[in-house]
């Protein structure tokens, strides 16, 4: 288990952005005699395949012995989490007073506090591409010998105004812009041979520093797609080391979790499928989301794979409604510091095991997918025979907000489906934390539903 904890930590720190985890997934998937199912013709019992979608989302099948029609057994994780996104026109300097400073302009991605983001260091990850369609990668900030970016804040002593704002807009969202560079005015003072500043070289020189390096202009960002998040390493918490202070932990715990316990296990009668789904933060849309068709188009190509009798659509339709998933994401962690917030008889609590929730949404269920107790007493019996340990919780105490999760995509084609992850103390800021012990458990019930006959 110290192995798997050691692991999950390497993942998350090396493994920042929806593609990063794809790509690395993708790999853990082949060294376990994963192939892309694009390579593949035919279908049988024990094969095993994924499906990538465009290297942002990614699905893993492993084929079962029965009529895939009877239903799978799906782990859904998402493996995108808030971050700051480079706009399309990214790279300003400022040019009114004369500062030299060169920014790079950013759209925050997901629910953010905003002003967790200033005074930290900053990594840039993701790609650039060409308009000849050459992709070009980008991962700065975590390796020692980079230098990271950061955005500036206001010195206490002269934030009067700032500290009367609320924390919502304390910091505004257009001025999350991160310095890339600074080429101040002094300079000629230092070394007259330099030159004058001039207005505008501090941007040509960050542009000059990229064409020489990635070889890419200006003109590409228009094509790009580059992640500011936090810069470091996954680190333990504490003299015992039990918690674990990581970016993106919603839903990497989840998700790593569920692609070891997948790789590793080995499907019965039932297929087993690993869903990491991209766009979960925001509201799962796009081609890479579980709004689309990615589920169903890829059950849809397993199934032309596979030798089934009669109409095909429908063996996909059945397929999905008669499947089981665990929607395997996040729940907060009870918080001492805060517990108003919190139904203590109903929160979820570091170390003490996976969480299921039964239903998520806000305000009175709305937009939850509330699940069967038919298919939780499922659930709880398996874990209860593979010595599992779970703990029952909703997110917070009710009418204090609320939250979504995959897990009603899921429902759209008629399965079964529960909220199983781990749960996560200050979730969403840059730096989250997780218990190992819950971490185990995880893992550990992630494989014990895959056996569900
Ligand atoms: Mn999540
Ligand atoms: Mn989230």
């Amino acid at each position: 288990m110290d192995n798997l904890i050691n692991n999950y930590v390497k993942f998350i720190s090396e493994n920042k952005t929806e593609r990063l985890c794809t790509q690395t997934s993708v790999r853990i998937a082949q060294e376990n005699g994963y192939r892309d199912i694009n390579t593949v013709d035919k279908l049988k019992a024990g094969d095993k395949v994924y499906y990538d979608k465009m290297g942002k989302s990614l699905i893993l099948f492993n084929i079962g012995s029965d009529d895939i029609s009877k239903g799978m057994n799906i782990l859904g994780a998402h493996i995108d989490s808030p971050r700051l996104d480079a706009k399309q026109n990214p790279i300003y300097e400022d040019k009114l007073y004369k500062t030299g400073i060169v920014y790079l302009n950013t759209h925050y991605y997901g629910g953010i506090k905003k002003y967790q983001w200033v005074a930290s260091p900053l990594a840039i990850y993701g790609v650039v591409v060409k308009a000849d369609g050459t992709k070009v990668d980008v991962a700065i900030g975590d390796d020692p010998e980079d230098p990271v970016f950061c955005i500036s804040d206001i010195l206490p002593h002269i934030a009067q105004e700032q500290m009367k704002k609320t924390a919502a807009d304390f910091i505004e969202g257009e001025k999350l812009d991160a310095i890339l560079a600074c080429y101040p005015n002094v300079k000629k003072y230092r070394n007259p041979e330099e030159g004058k500043y001039e207005p505008g070289d501090g941007k040509k020189k960050v542009l000059q520093f990229l064409e020489d390096k990635y070889g890419i202009k200006e003109d590409d960002f228009a094509s790009a797609e580059l992640e500011l998040v936090p810069a470091g390493q996954a680190r333990f918490i504490g003299f015992d080391k039990t918690l674990v202070l990581g970016y993106g932990q919603d839903d990497r715990v989840c998700a790593y979790t569920s692609l070891i316990a997948m790789v590793e296990g080995k499907a019965g009668n039932r297929t087993n499928c690993c869903i990491l789904a991209d766009k979960e933060e925001v509201g799962s849309n796009g081609a890479t989301g579980m709004n689309s068709h990615l589920l169903d188009n890829a059950v849809a190509e397993v199934v032309a794979r596979l030798d089934i009798k009669g109409n095909p659509e429908l063996a996909v339709r059945r397929t999905l409604a008669n499947s089981y998933m665990l929607s395997s994401d996040v729940n907060s962690a009870f918080d001492p510091l805060n517990p108003g917030l919190y139904d203590i008889y109903n929160s979820s609590f570091l170390g003490r095991g996976v969480v299921f929730n039964k239903y998520t949404g806000a305000r009175g269920k709305s937009g939850a997918s509330d699940a069967n107790p038919e298919f939780i007493a499922k659930v709880r019996g398996k874990l209860y025979e593979s010595e599992v340990y779970f703990q029952n919780a909703e997110l917070s105490k009710v009418d204090t907000g609320g939250g979504g999760t995959i897990a009603r995509n899921a429902a759209e084609f008629g399965m079964n489906v529960l909220d199983c992850g781990v749960s996560v103390m200050s979730m969403h800021a840059p730096w989250e934390i997780t218990s190992a012990f819950d971490i185990e458990q995880a893992y550990k019930c992630y494989k014990a539903f895959l056996e569900l006959a």
